[in-house]
């Protein structure tokens, strides 16, 4: 009997299964790895919880809204604000509007003018307006020209905008969309960013537990594809009534060769074992002194306590792109530059493990709004390159082409 296949088991492909699966209509999901999650794992070593690269879920992503139960993920949320390194110190940038008793130190702090913290607030304002496919459609620009035609002054963009949007794009030149730029600047007004308290994973894991047993065949790799099949790397021919390729960029472009994918954006996350976390909040701390390997760094456990064994801390160092430095050699780097942010205790911060991901994020351009796309009859795309390169994006990709393959199929019958 045909069945639809799903290649690819990460957001893309779990949501896309969850939604055939919520109408009735069985699917299976071949997946390469050794579990589900594609971008979204978590490492268990020595008792700590290392995600492959830091990342963060933003509690208001619509579709996790719809199809995540946050309560078991037992999230646990970061501040609102940031602390920022420049001019040799820390200083507060904390948002006024969910902590106002941060005002006065966010004023003081030499981060921006008071008319850049007004900027802010329009910002704000303008990326809540209006619905999300409206915010999809507005005019387009880089983040960074769009940054400046807010107004705000190369010292905001250079000690705290660069670092920040830098971070989550992974793109420290802010050549992403402007669309991103509004559209996360939405998700965090709106909601909070957050960790499980199992790790990331925890996301697709969940995901997966809403799927019968046997949906999901892991270690299978789709060798290739033909009109109503699929074949595994091991030979075997599966007849499939529709194959959606909810693989990254490059599991397209091997399956898909005639299909145009967008380019990557890298970046580094390394892990340290500290004694106790200098900072005693959960906070993400950024480099705003325009040099250096570290762009951000975050005491994981003073967000998630369930990230370090009991009596340590974990420390995320990233390091936007891909440095053509030996690992050894790279994480002195960091370390010096550290010390000097936080002193000698930086001697005893114990290495754990360095995730080097050159292959992180799609950077599109132009961002259009989510499309669910029949590349061939039959055929589908998902995945956040389809999409905004973000946990929403991917499962919103999934979902979509779910419901376009449901309504084909009503059309049928
Ligand atoms: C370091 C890092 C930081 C990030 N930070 C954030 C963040 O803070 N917030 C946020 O919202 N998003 C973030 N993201 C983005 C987010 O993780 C991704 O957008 C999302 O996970 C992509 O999901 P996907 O299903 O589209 O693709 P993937 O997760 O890449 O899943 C594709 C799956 O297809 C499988 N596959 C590929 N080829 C084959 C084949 N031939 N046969 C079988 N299986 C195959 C792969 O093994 C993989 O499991 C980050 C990503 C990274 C890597």
């Amino acid at each position: 009997m045909k069945e639809i296949v799903i290649i690819g088991a990460g957001l893309a492909g779990l949501t896309c299964a969850r939604r055939l699966h919520a109408a009735g209509v069985s699917c299976v999901v071949f997946e390469q790895g050794d579990a589900v999650g594609g971008r979204v794992r978590t490492d268990f070593v020595e008792g700590f919880r290392l995600d492959r690269g830091f990342q963060v879920f933003l509690t208001a992503y619509p579709t996790a809204r719809a199809w995540l139960n946050y309560e078991q993920l037992q999230l646990h949320v970061f501040a609102a604000g940031s602390r920022v390194r420049c001019d040799g110190a820390m200083h507060e940038v904390s948002d006024p509007w969910r902590e106002p008793e941060s005002l006065w130190a966010t004023l003081r702090a030499p981060v921006g003018s008071l008319a850049d913290k007004v900027r802010i607030a329009t910002l704000r304002r303008s990326a809540r307006r209006g619905s999300l496919d409206q915010l999809w459609a507005r005019p387009e620009t880089t983040a960074l020209a769009a940054l400046r035609a807010h107004g705000f002054s190369e010292r905001m963009i250079e000690r705290f905008l660069r670092p920040w949007f830098g971070g989550i794009f992974l793109d420290r030149e802010l050549e992403t969309s402007s669309r991103m730029l509004e559209f996360v600047f939405r998700m965090f007004a709106e909601g909070h960013a957050a960790l499980p308290a199992a790790g990331m994973q925890a996301i697709p894991d969940q995901l997966a537990s809403g799927l019968p047993t046997g949906t999901v065949r892991l270690g299978a790799q789709v060798a290739r594809l033909e009109k109503g099949a699929i074949f595994l790397e091991s030979g075997e021919r599966i007849a499939a009534s529709h194959i959606v390729v909810a693989t990254e960029n490059a599991g397209v472009r091997a399956l898909l060769p005639e299909v145009v994918v967008s380019r990557w954006r890298a970046t580094t996350t390394i892990y340290f074992a500290i004694g106790k976390s200098p900072l005693g909040a959960p906070k993400l701390v950024l480099n705003g002194e325009g040099r250096g390997y570290v762009n951000n760094l975050v005491v994981l456990s003073d967000v998630a306590p369930s990230y370090a064994p009991a009596g340590q801390a974990l420390l995320a160092v990233s390091v936007l792109g891909d440095p053509a430095i030996e690992e050894g050699a790279l994480i002195e780097l960091v370390r010096e530059e550290l010390r000097a942010w936080f002193g000698a205790q930086v001697t005893d911060w114990r290495w754990l493990r360095s995730y080097r991901l050159p292959r992180a994020l799609p950077a599109r351009m132009p961002l259009v709004p989510m499309q669910s796309v029949e590349v061939r009859p039959g055929v589908w795309i998902a995945g956040d390159g389809r999409s905004s390169a973000s946990i929403q994006g991917a499962m919103e990709s999934g979902e979509a082409v779910a419901t376009e393959i449901l309504r084909q199929s009503d059309r049928r019958s």
